[in-house]
């Protein structure tokens, strides 16, 4: 079969090339993509592995040498649920170990529509550039007026040069500073946030990547895949969680979150938030005086995003897409900003600075708590008061975070690192796991707790965290998946290891294939789970996967990134705890008013979680058992030469 290019292609599902781009040279090559989907499949695992075998130990995230890898898969793009994704993998600023994120949006299918299923960025330019991927090709455009602009301004610029139809990955002024805080904005509000990657685009001269394609994605049985489609599609509007999710979004819970002491309050001095104070922000505020419409990304049926309108106000007139859960965590929750008009403008200044919404809140809530400590003070802030609930003085310190200005110089290293800076005991107020702020209050949900902690990328909860606690499923309906009776008890820790086993090889399967996990059974069990998409993908390509070959496939992924971890940070069982003052600290109010760690209970769930991937109990260390049992020769040899595996039973 010949594709619209004129070139051969022999896959289904797959767009069956990717491309190499050097910076430095200004050269790009595109190879064929066949031997990477054969062994990795797409998406995050594609990129993983790439990154994997590419970039050896000792490299920084901001050296040339690190590659930024952005991949779809099989899926992206086609009529699956939730096909608007991409995957982007690099060495993390932030933790100094495995990057990795997932955006939504229009970008993912684009490359697909442009003919690729990757694009690995490596070098750096000398001046601003940027990179336009059309059907079959890619070049490299001067950026230089573009430098110094916001991602909203640069989208508006490349659309007026490129088409209203260009789908842009862009980042702002914290990225070209190279801030660690800094991600990347696919649509003006999609955030492929965390590990530093808007910093890493910056460090490359890089400013935007615009993709535009007309290219189709064929799949390998079209009647049969619509079929799968529209069944997956039934199988999610079934519920009732559906119309929850498409009325409220993510917001929709921020009671349930509150209930489940899940919101850290001022930079985690309790788990729980005041009801009266969280009615100000609640979900009917916005959707009464601000809400516009629902938005979605590429083609899905879930539209649990929202764009909202200020007409009045401080901050109108303002039109922003968001308010996602994130943001009630970290603005509403870490610095008790409980003016909705404040939060929508908190919300677009993220996106158009280009500045990961949990970095940024996580420096500045610590920046918060040090002057209410007194540990700094107004000399420190340049003349500031930092008062909980100031989301002036909030927006400033953003500002100058951004644009690398006095105390927002430090802060925009993220809260780890802006406490070292600081000294005076600082530290043991920069809630972080391996280095990355924290989101979420965890101390009163042991299995959401042990999924974020052991995050490869540290302190994120897309990847083993379970929401089984709070969604309170039966015994019977958490023993028929996961093996245990426990996953919906929230406060204990029995049963946990073996749920978030189960949900991290899941989510690396997700965003191998190129799909969202918000249709899936992470929000709701009667979601899709590893059938469903490996019924998908088999439809897709032509090739025969089962649930079980998914599962496989997440697993492998996952091995790669702790190896990547332990050559990389060195990164050890240490790392997996949470932070010091969770075991000190109680949750002060709410229903779970107490909880706290314990530290033997914390070894002793993290020891059976090691079990079950097989890695060795205490040390944590991966085993050549079990690379050799999932076929990762390559990782094994790395990781023996490094002295970092366990040999023998
Ligand atoms: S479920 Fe929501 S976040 Fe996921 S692809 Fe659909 S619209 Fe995007």
């Amino acid at each position: 079969m010949e594709d619209r290019t004129g070139t051969t292609m022999n896959r289904y599902g797959w767009a069956g090339h990717m491309l190499r781009v050097d910076l430095s040279s200004g050269k790009i090559r595109k190879e064929e993509s066949d031997s990477y989907v054969d062994e990795f499949v797409g998406g995050r695992g594609l990129g993983q592995n790439l990154l994997f075998r590419e970039l050896a130990p000792g490299v920084g995230a901001l050296d040339p040498r690190n590659p930024l890898i952005l991949a779809a898969g099989p899926l992206t793009g086609t009529l699956a649920p939730g096909s608007g994704r991409l995957s982007i993998s690099g060495k993390n600023l932030l933790t100094g170990g495995i990057g990795s994120s997932n955006v939504g949006g229009h970008f993912g299918p684009e490359l697909k529509y442009a003919g690729f299923d990757a694009v690995i960025i490596e070098g750096k330019s000398a001046e601003p550039v940027y990179l336009l991927i059309e059907d079959g090709k890619a070049t490299l455009y001067d950026a230089r007026h573009l430098r110094g602009k916001t991602t909203w301004e640069t989208e508006e610029e490349v659309r007026r040069a490129h088409g209203r139809t260009a789908r842009i990955l862009s980042i702002g002024p914290a990225g070209e500073r190279s801030a660690p805080v800094a991600c990347i904005i696919a649509d003006r509000a999609r955030a492929a946030g965390r590990c530093g990657f808007g910093a890493v685009m910056g460090s490359k001269n890089l400013k935007a990547i615009v993709g535009r394609g007309s290219l189709p994605v064929e799949v390998a049985d079209p009647d049969g895949f619509m079929a799968l489609a529209e069944k997956a599609r039934a199988q999610v509007f079934s519920t009732a969680t559906i119309q929850r999710l498409r009325t409220h979004g993510t917001c929709g819970s921020v009671g349930r979150a509150n209930a489940s002491c899940t919101i850290p309050f001022r930079n985690f001095q309790d788990d729980h938030m005041d009801e009266k104070k969280l009615e100000r922000v609640a979900r009917p505020v916005f959707q009464e005086s601000y809400q516009v419409r629902n938005l979605s990304c590429m083609g899905c049926f879930f539209q649990d995003t929202f764009l909202y309108e200020a007409k009045e106000g401080e901050y109108a007139p303002l039109r922003v897409e968001g308010f996602q859960q994130n943001l009630v965590w970290d603005f509403v929750g870490k610095l008790e900003i409980t003016d909705p008009g404040a939060v929508l403008a908190i919300q677009a200044l993220c996106s158009k600075l280009g500045m990961d919404m949990d970095n940024t809140s996580g420096a500045i809530a610590l920046a918060f708590e040090l002057f209410e400590k007194g540990i700094i003070g107004e000399k420190e802030t340049e003349g500031m008061r930092l008062d909980w609930g100031d989301h002036r003085a909030v927006i400033r310190l953003m500002e100058k975070m951004a644009h690398g200005e006095g105390i927002g110089s430090i802060l925009n290293q993220g809260g780890y690192r802006a406490a070292k800076a600081i000294g005076k005991g600082a530290e043991q107020y920069a809630v972080h796991i391996k280095g990355q702020d924290l989101a979420e209050a965890i101390r009163a949900d042991k299995g959401w707790a042990l999924g974020t902690v052991v995050a490869p990328r540290g302190g994120g909860h897309l990847n083993g965290a379970t929401m089984t606690g709070m969604m309170r499923i039966s015994p019977e309906e958490s023993m028929a998946v996961f093996g245990t009776p426990y996953g919906g008890e929230q406060d204990t820790y029995r049963g946990k290891a073996k749920v978030v086993y189960w949900y991290e090889l899941f989510k690396s399967a997700v965003d191998t294939v190129g799909l969202c996990y918000f249709p899936s059974k992470w929000v709701d069990l009667r979601f899709l789970g590893p059938g469903e998409y490996a019924e998908l993908l088999s439809a897709a390509t032509g090739k025969k996967f089962s649930g079980d070959d998914l599962m496989f496939l997440g697993r492998k992924v996952h091995n790669i990134e702790k190896a990547f971890n332990t050559l990389h940070a060195g990164f050890g069982p240490e790392d997996d705890y949470p932070p010091g003052r969770f075991f000190e600290e109680p949750v002060k109010s709410g229903p779970y008013a107490g909880a706290l760690f314990d530290r033997g209970e914390w070894q002793s769930m993290l020891q059976e979680y090691y079990r079950l991937h097989g890695w060795d109990p205490k040390t944590g260390l991966q085993t050549e058992e079990i690379l050799k049992e999932l076929g990762l020769g390559f990782v094994q040899e790395k990781l023996t030469k490094a002295g970092k595996i366990r040999r023998g039973p």
